[in-house]
């Protein structure tokens, strides 16, 4: 049977910049783009010209992509003639392939916000339609509102679906702006109006302010709709917009849409989408989410001992896909209820050989329920984890000694009288022969330390130019005055891995250190550094 296509609408860059502590730059956007169009997505929303000066600089120019670049923009103000309205004219004038209108269809806020009439409403449609077609532009409308208007008055919410797929438009998309509409609702209504309009012209755009904006999409696609709109990682203003991350590989991998649809996304682009979920968190500044179904750090995660043995020897025991299809990987735990498989594989991921009655294994388990005993997590911290058993089979090489380190925080005024504090590291380190001092300033002592460290390696000083620390974790174990301190730290480096380590001290700078120097020693075994 031949599938029938589903087209993917992506508004990372404009639904998705709505979101609370996101400010895409002009070169963001442009990267964004790129990632989006490369992962085979259909159409790429990109902004709203007119409104700010990024979205107006980023359609000044031809941008050439496979995707169909898609400007955004209110229909025809009421009262106004389509080429008396300047943001419709700003909108016709954008070099984009496809325009996407935003039109009112709940009638409450076509009084209520726009202040208008239902039929000045739908003229308004109308003429921006036909002005856009005739542009040569593909048209889009978003129905804002438009399950609520449903709900409130039917006929003038399909009017307004109808006035754009009479006039012309490719696609007429049915919004969930607030969010609340559940699934089965969603079914119904979507149902209701393919019945007018062919479903092949009908889109989905969910918020997931119930959750559901991910279930709300497949409700509507098994409805008749065959567009579905949505953002990278869900972004998007509140609780976010439907997470085409966790949606993609559901179209690809279930047999429930696999076998009835084909998406633009190959099965080679497919298997990168982890890595395209963590560039965006990476771009955006922000640890990625490690629950994140199919590409999070945990989405194929197992901790207890028995459910580890049974998935060395048929995964499919307990993995609803294999993790290399969408580009992440298995992940055995390490924790102090594991048993001797989870070290074997988690030893075997790591690509370390040693035999199962080697008794360096039970000095390895040992090893780590002692250190966990006292407030080390290697289920957590990965890297560690590995650099304990590397050492133990006396496979990390002797790189270089801290000889010793001084932090200091200080507060005072500065020379225009303001309260300032200041950190600054000084670190004296021995490199074979050779001694380094480096001093650093940070923002605090744990990042001026870090520098520091990191200054100069003397020979190692080329492997870390692409380090990065992207996350730093505290937490106080025990609580009271014997507390100790756990910190972890993960980090990034120029090929994409990430990877995160462990330190615990009853003194903060103490178990920052450890988890930085786990952190450059990693990435000198990683990277294959001479001893
Ligand atoms: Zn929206």
């Amino acid at each position: 049977m031949a599938r029938e296509r589903l087209y993917l609408f992506d508004t990372t860059l404009r639904d998705g910049a709505q979101t609370n502590g996101v400010d895409f730059t002009l070169a963001d956007k442009l990267i964004i783009a790129r990632m989006l169009d490369e992962l085979g997505i259909d159409y790429v929303e990109a902004g709203y010209p007119g409104a700010n000066p990024t979205d107006t600089d980023f359609f000044a120019e031809r941008r050439p992509m496979q995707a169909r670049l898609t400007a955004f923009g209110m229909t025809r103000r009421p009262g106004r003639s389509a080429s008396n309205d300047p943001g419709l004219v700003a909108l016709l004038d954008a070099k984009a392939d496809a325009i996407c209108f935003v039109a009112k269809a709940w009638d409450y806020h076509v009084r209520v916000a726009l202040e208008t009439t239902e039929e000045e409403m739908l003229a308004s449609v109308r003429d921006s339609v036909r002005a856009a077609k005739a542009k040569g532009r593909e048209v889009l409308l978003d129905c804002e509102h438009f399950f609520d208007g449903y709900k409130a008055k039917p006929a003038f919410a399909l009017a307004c679906a109808k006035a754009a797929y009479d006039e012309g438009a490719r696609w007429v998309v049915l919004c969930d702006t607030n969010g609340g509409t559940l699934p089965h609702e969603v079914e119904r209504i979507v149902g209701e109006v393919c019945a007018k309009i062919p479903g092949g012209q009908i889109g989905i755009h969910a918020h997931n302010d119930t959750e559901q904006a991910v279930a709300n999409s497949f409700a509507a696609v098994r409805a008749g709709a065959r567009q579905i709109q949505g953002t990278l990682n869900g972004l998007g203003e509140r609780c976010g917009n439907a997470n085409l991350v966790s949606i993609i590989p559901t179209l690809k991998l279930k047999p429930e849409y696999a076998d009835k649809f084909d998406i633009g996304v190959s099965d080679e682009a497919l298997g990168r989408l982890a890595h395209v979920s963590h560039a965006l968190d990476e771009l955006l500044n922000r640890a990625a989410d490690r629950h994140a179904p199919y590409v999070g750090e945990s989405a194929f995660a197992t901790k207890a001992g028995i459910h580890a043995s049974a998935i060395m020897k048929e995964p499919a025991t307990y993995e609803h896909i294999a993790p290399g299809r969408v580009g992440n990987k298995r992940k055995l735990l390490v924790s102090d209820q594991a048993g001797r498989s989870n070290v074997l594989a988690e030893l075997d991921r790591i690509g370390l050989k040693i035999d199962k009655s080697d008794p360096r294994v039970t000095r390895l388990l040992d090893e780590v329920k002692e250190r966990e005993a006292i407030g080390y997590a290697y289920e957590a911290a990965d890297a560690s984890f590995e650099l304990l058993a590397r050492r133990l089979l006396g496979l990390v090489p002797h790189y270089f000694d801290v000889e010793k380190f001084d932090v200091n925080v200080e507060q005072r005024n500065n020379a225009r009288g303001e309260r300032v504090t200041v950190s600054q590291a000084v670190v004296k380190l021995k490199v074979g022969d050779d001694e380094f001092i480096s001093v650093a300033e940070g923002i605090g002592p744990v990042n001026a330390l870090d520098l520091a460290l990191r200054k100069d390696l003397g020979k190692y000083q080329s492997f870390m130019t692409g380090l990065e620390l992207t996350d730093y974790r505290v937490r106080i174990l025990n609580g009271g005055t014997g507390a100790v301190t756990r910190v972890l730290i993960e980090s990034t480096d120029e090929t994409g891995d990430r990877w995160t380590t462990v330190g615990v001290s009853p003194n903060i700078i103490d178990a920052s250190f450890q988890a930085l120097m786990d952190s450059i020693v990693y990435k000198l075994v990683k990277s294959g550094a001479p001893a």
